[in-house]
């Protein structure tokens, strides 16, 4: 049965009071002591029973309020109940309910925290969120790579963090004057890395809108790392500015004398000389034209090398073949020494030719007469076959090395030029040998010559019953 609280507390006082004056009754008439001290041992008799009274009528509260304690602090059971059969089972069931739906709420407030963290962390692109007053919220984990800062930023400026005077304008103008902005940055605690940074504010409620200055209630400004579109940008300028530079230069000379011939002057002793010219010319021209095409042919998407087992030897021997008229003119002896004389490569016969001839035409070009250029090949590791060509020729600077398989990159243009060289030689060798899977490198020492290598993967047995199989 449910007992109103008022009910209980006065029945339960009442019953008290008359057992005082019970007691303190017996003490005065039967004991005959004063009054005073009737009523003070009739106290202490009931004194024990009141504070069980009492004791009972305050365990519920007390255990509400540690109940409320441990809801506030998160470790209250949803849906704990505790009886009273009275008001207060009431406000426990209130408490219950309570904790039930704080607990949802709580779920729910975590489980989007995971998702946004989840988006914030995997997004590809940096995020700085800033509050109204311009302090750092987040910054996600792509931000704190690409900047390379921390993310002990919070209520941190913007400046502090990230020092470009147009970025902080760009935040003050979205919060104070409500206008987004995209535009390109270079950081040059990045390396020189360029952003496109799109900031946009957080519009305020319509409540907050009146009173609040600024007007935004904060911004958010998400990072595009653009480097690679714009490095590739540039090359492919710089490969058109490149291109009609190299092309420009036969095609003035060969149109000079064709006008020059035009004029008369094929009637004259001189005009075999000028045809000669313009021979030598239009076939630097073809031959731009020829390395260009192949070098578009080894990038293009669809290319397809025809892999078959190569001997090495056999191509060495082949490639020599090729370029030996071009040595004996300058009596430049090409040896060749392998490791094993069985050596054999996986690759495509043409294009592994090409780089052999690109390599053995420069070891020429660039080695004086008399000189000497060897060929050497050894097995690199398990997978890979190394195979190097050194010359005694003029060298290269040690701050050209990394630069001479650029296309186009001379170390002496002129040089370059008279030997008929387009500078697209030690590209085409780089491209070749990666889309076989190998590596191209150069090392060199100034006045005394340069050594070229590259690597090839090994032709293995397994190789061999696989393309028996094939058919
Ligand atoms: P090129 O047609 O000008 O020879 P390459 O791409 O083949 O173009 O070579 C690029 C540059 O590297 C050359 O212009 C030359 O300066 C340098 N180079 C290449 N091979 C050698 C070598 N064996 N010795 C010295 N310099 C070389």
């Amino acid at each position: 049965m449910r007992v109103r609280l008022q009910w209980k507390w006065m029945l339960l006082a009442s019953v008290l009071f008359i057992l005082f004056l019970l007691i303190q009754a017996y003490f005065f008439y039967t004991l005959k002591t004063s009054w005073t001290l009737s009523s003070l041992l009739a106290f202490c008799f009931v004194m024990p029973f009141l504070f069980l009274l009492v004791r009972s009528l305050f365990k519920p509260i007390v255990t509400m309020t540690r109940k409320a304690r441990e809801l506030v602090s998160g470790r209250l059971e949803p849906g704990t109940t505790f009886h009273a059969d009275d008001e207060l089972e009431d406000l426990s069931k209130t408490i219950a309910e309570i904790s039930t739906q704080l607990r949802k709420k709580m779920d729910e407030v975590a489980r989007e925290k995971d998702y946004h963290q989840a988006i914030l962390g995997g997004m590809a692109e940096g995020l700085l969120l800033v509050d109204g007053r311009g302090r750092i919220l987040l910054v996600n984990e792509a931000l704190q790579r690409l900047l390379a800062i921390s993310s002990k930023v919070t209520d941190k400026t913007t400046l502090e963090i990230i020092r470009n005077v147009e970025l902080v304008e760009a935040i003050q103008g979205a919060l104070h004057e409500a206008t987004d902005k995209a535009f390109e940055i270079s950081l040059p605690s990045t390396r020189g890395r360029t952003f496109e940074v799109n900031v946009v504010g957080i519009p305020s409620s319509s409540d907050e809108m009146d009173q609040r200055e600024p007007k935004r209630k904060g911004v958010i400004a998400v990072f595009h790392d653009i480097t690679r579109l714009k490095d590739l940008e540039r090359i492919r300028q710089d490969f058109v500015a490149n291109v009609s530079h190299e092309l420009r230069t036969p095609l003035t000379t060969i149109k000079g004398y064709v006008e020059t011939l035009l004029e008369g002057a094929w009637k004259e002793e001189i005009s075999f000389q000028f045809l000669q010219v313009i021979k030598r010319h239009s076939d630097r021209l073809a031959k731009i034209v020829e390395d260009l095409l192949t070098l578009s042919k080894i990038e293009s998407p669809g290319f397809q090398l025809k892999i078959e087992e190569i001997a090495l030897r056999e191509l060495i021997a082949d490639a020599i073949d090729f370029v030996k008229e071009g040595a004996e003119k300058k009596r430049i002896s090409i040896i060749t020494r392998d490791a094993s004389s069985s050596l054999a490569v996986q690759g495509d016969r043409t294009y592994l030719e090409q780089v052999l001839i690109n390599l053995l035409e420069n070891g020429i070009k660039y080695t004086p007469e008399g000189g000497k250029i060897e060929i050497v090949t050894s097995q690199k590791n398990e997978q890979d076959i190394q195979c190097s060509i050194q010359d005694t020729g003029i060298g290269i600077p040690e701050e050209d090395l990394s630069r001479i398989f650029e296309r186009f990159y001379r170390v002496e243009k002129g040089r370059s030029q008279e030997q008929g060289g387009t500078g697209l030689g030690l590209s085409i060798v780089k491209h070749i040998v990666q889309a076989h899977g190998g590596k191209a490198w150069a090392e060199s020492q100034l006045g005394k010559g340069s050594t070229f290598y590259f690597t090839l993967p090994k032709y293995s047995d397994s190789m061999k019953k696989e393309s028996i199989k094939d058919p």
